[in-house]
């Protein structure tokens, strides 16, 4: 068992009763804890962060840095076979809808 402080820039200021530290006459709310097992959980950011509100924070403040690691400046695509409308009939009839089937080409080229 080792641990991570949470990474959330603002992870100490939010007021939850697990977040209280300190003597009486001089308490703080601090930095969450995360545990992480031998087994390595929990997994990915949920290393480093106690919750998603925490990681948010972290991506904004941080965002130019990390768009900085993978930046984009094409934009992906995912080859599709023509769409074609479908209409389909209410399991309890009455109305029809139509919807737009969108299928993608089955190959491993498409992910980046
Ligand atoms: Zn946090």
């Amino acid at each position: 068992m080792s641990h991570v402080w949470c990474h959330g820039p603002s992870c100490h200021t939010y007021s939850t009763q697990d977040r209280v530290r300190g003597s009486k006459g001089s308490k703080v709310l601090r930095t969450r804890k995360i545990k992480i097992n031998n087994n390595g959980w929990p997994s990915g950011f949920y290393q480093y962060f106690c919750s998603n509100s925490c990681y948010n924070n972290f991506a904004d403040k941080h965002a130019e840095q990390i768009i900085r690691i993978a930046p984009r400046h094409e934009p992906l695509e995912t080859p599709i076979e023509d769409p074609k409308k479908e209409t389909h009939e209410s399991r309890y009839g009455g109305y029809s809808y139509t919807h737009t089937v969108i299928k993608k080409i089955d190959n491993d080229s498409n992910v980046g």
